[in-house]
């Protein structure tokens, strides 16, 4: 793409400041707009895959993310009641032998301030997008703060409620899941019933599962626990204060490390978890998506942002290597049907990890024995070098 076309990237979440650092490497200049007054993310974290630390490895993360990441030792698969192990697979040295990169658990806060130190001073806060126009010769931008900015391409990587796919597919909004979650950091010294505390683990059970893994330095456990409830989401808003014991409720008999996990939440508030339906068209007249914008899927398989993280690797690659409908035509072509198949994957793994006791919950534990085959197609792939073959 030639070295004057401009880039707007709107939105500073995992995918915005990805594409921006990728960009910046291969020379080229991307501004990213950002609705926050600040790069933060409270109380959550994010479990990384090979397929993304691969990536983020190339932006020259690699040491920044050993620093402020737990690699966990096992992926463990349990019984919600009894603790029982069901499945195991280890994910230390072994799997980054294996796939080439490690697996990490990170707190949120901290990728974005690697990402953002290899952004620089490209990132402007402060600013959300609220209108866009085709001013003949690009796009005209118009902020909330009344700042006003154009663009020869816009990238849409604002989210699951994204303001920019309008632009590109019309009034096609989130759709939510039927499935809420309550996320929190606990200390690991906190949690004595828990085996474990330092593996990724998911905790199986009727309509609910609990996932958390360690991060940092490996003494705080982050969690998120799933329960299948309510069916339908009212507010307008994607989370909804509620009182720590009726969180708790709905963990009425499981496992006492599971309990003393929810006990301690310091978030006592539930998250609507939202996708989307798969779209055909992820770019229209120079305005493109990227991340859960075009992709939102549920993060029952920790994908959401190592997807994401591939999408950015991908377009800064095909935009290095072309002009810009060839690079946004070829960027589609190879990102549409493997986030696809992940959308899908993580949508069944919601139904599987709910299941009651019984014939199908046993049917699912055999299943688990092939987490190996699982893992490897979604964490050995390599979106960059994909891209530039
Ligand atoms: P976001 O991270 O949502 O960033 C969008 C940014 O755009 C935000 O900063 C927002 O403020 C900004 N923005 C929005 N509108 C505007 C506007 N109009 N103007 C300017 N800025 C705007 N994925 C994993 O890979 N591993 C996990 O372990 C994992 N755990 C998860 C747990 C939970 C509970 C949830 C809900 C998701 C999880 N995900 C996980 C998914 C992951 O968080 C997302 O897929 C990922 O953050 C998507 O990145 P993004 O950059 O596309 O969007």
């Amino acid at each position: 793409m030639s070295a004057t076309t401009s880039v707007a990237i709107i939105g500073g979440g995992i995918g915005g400041l990805t594409l921006a650092a990728a960009l910046r490497r291969r020379g080229m200049d991307a501004v990213v707009y950002e609705q926050a007054p600040e790069l933060r993310e409270v109380g959550a974290a994010v479990a990384l895959s090979a397929n993304g630390n691969r990536v983020l490895h190339e932006l020259g993360l690699r040491d920044g993310l050993a620093e402020c990441g737990a690699v966990p030792t096992e992926l463990i698969y349990r019984n919600w009641g009894s603790g029982a192990r069901i499945a195991a697979y280890g994910v230390g040295a072994d799997y980054e032998r294996r796939f080439g990169a490690p697996y990490y658990g990170v707190h949120r806060a901290d990728l974005q301030k690697c990402l953002a130190r290899v952004c620089g001073d490209r990132v402007r806060l402060n600013h959300r997008l609220v209108d866009m126009a085709d001013s003949g010769n690009g796009h005209r931008l118009e902020f909330a703060n009344g700042a006003v900015a154009s663009a020869d391409l816009v990238v849409g990587a604002d989210g699951v409620h994204s303001t920019v796919r309008r632009w590109v597919t019309g009034e096609e909004t989130a759709v939510y899941s039927g499935t809420s979650g309550f996320r929190g950091l606990v200390p690991a010294e906190q949690l004595p019933s828990l085996p474990d505390p330092g593996a990724i683990q998911f905790w199986m059970g009727p309509g609910a599962h609990v996932l958390h893994y360690p991060i940092g330095d490996g003494s705080v456990v982050n969690f998120l626990a799933v329960v299948h409830e309510p069916e339908q989401w009212a507010g307008d808003t994607w989370t909804e204060r509620m009182p720590l014991e009726e969180i708790s409720t709905c963990f009425d008999g499981w496992h006492p490390g599971v309990r003393e996990m929810i006990e301690r939440t310091s978030l006592p508030q539930r998250w609507a978890l939202f996708g989307q339906r798969p779209l055909n068209h992820w770019y229209r007249d120079g305005v493109v998506l990227l991340g859960d914008a075009v992709h939102a899927m549920l993060p029952h398989h920790g994908q959401g942002a190592n997807q994401t993280i591939e999408d950015a690797a991908t377009l800064a690659e095909c935009l290095h290597r072309a002009d810009r409908e060839e690079a946004l035509a070829r960027y589609e072509r190879l990102r549409r049907a493997r986030t696809r198949a992940v959308q899908r994957s993580s949508w069944t793994a919601s139904d599987l990890l709910h299941l009651p006791d019984g014939l199908r919950a046993e049917q699912r534990n055999r299943a688990l024995e092939n987490i190996p085959a699982t893992l490897r197609w979604i964490h050995a792939h390599d979106a960059r070098a994909t891209a530039a073959a």
